[in-house]
């Protein structure tokens, strides 16, 4: 208990932190990257096609950071709605489907129809790009992902992402969620800790299950919203 209140004390101070630093760091970003931009459309060597094609991709991998430590930062504050999973699941599959599309990745749905939970939608839908986008990342080629959602009998939600790709040992699962943890070369390592965050927020449970050179599955269970007598 004492290591995991040193772990969410930890988190606290960097997300406090990166809260006040990221608007405003943003802004100046954005421009620059605009600029880069517009540099793009000039006649330009391949050198010079290509140091600026990096720069854009560079700045876009720290937006990508700061984002990421914006929602461990967010206020616990904002009201919870409820709101339809189904949509979010597949606006989210939509937003990864170019990303999927690149790598010759087919992403399958089987989404139970009109399923609702509680809390917010935009940390719902970052869950499931994070989710979707290790998945992505951990295929190589030629891969399949399956996203499927349904309500059990115990009238809870399971939310399955499921990849066939290079999977897990067992020793790196139990890391997985820990805050800068990556074995990717760009990797931020954040992704999880929002989604284990998020989830915990939503008094839901994650879990994962992996093979190497199989694939991984994450399930995430949701409560069902429970209906406000007013
Ligand atoms: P990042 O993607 O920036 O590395 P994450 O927090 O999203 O950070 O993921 C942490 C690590 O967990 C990844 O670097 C990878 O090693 C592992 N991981 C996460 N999802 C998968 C997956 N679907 N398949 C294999 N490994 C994964
Ligand atoms: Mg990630």
């Amino acid at each position: 208990i004492k290591k995991e209140l040193l772990k969410a004390e930890k988190l606290n101070v960097v997300s406090q932190l990166a809260a006040s630093v990221a608007h405003e760091i943003r802004n100046p970003m954005t421009t620059v990257r605009g600029f880069m931009q517009l540099l793009q459309g000039e006649v330009l060597s391949n050198e010079q096609k290509t140091f600026i094609s990096i720069s854009i991709k560079e700045l876009d991998r720290a937006q990508e950071v700061i984002n990421q430590y914006l929602s461990l930062a967010k206020p616990q504050t904002e009201e919870f709605e409820v709101f339809s999973l189904t949509e979010v699941i597949n606006d989210s599959v939509e937003v990864m489907s170019t990303y999927a599309v690149m790598s010759s990745i087919k992403i399958k749905k089987n989404v139970a129809e009109n399923l609702s939970i509680q809390g917010l939608k935009v940390e719902m839908q970052q869950v499931l790009i994070n989710l979707l986008k290790n998945a992505i990342e951990a295929i190589k080629e030629n891969g399949e992902i399956m996203v499927k959602a349904l309500e059990n009998k115990h009238g809870q939600i399971i939310i399955t992402v499921k990849d066939n790709g290079g999977g897990m040992p067992k020793e790196q699962l139990k890391l997985l969620g820990r805050p800068y943890y990556s074995t990717k070369e760009k990797g931020t390592g954040l992704g999880l800790t929002v989604c284990y965050q998020i989830v915990k927020r939503m008094k839901g449970e994650i879990k994962v299950e992996s093979k190497e050179n199989q694939g991984t599955t994450f399930t995430i269970k949701l409560p069902i919203p429970n209906v406000n007598p007013r």
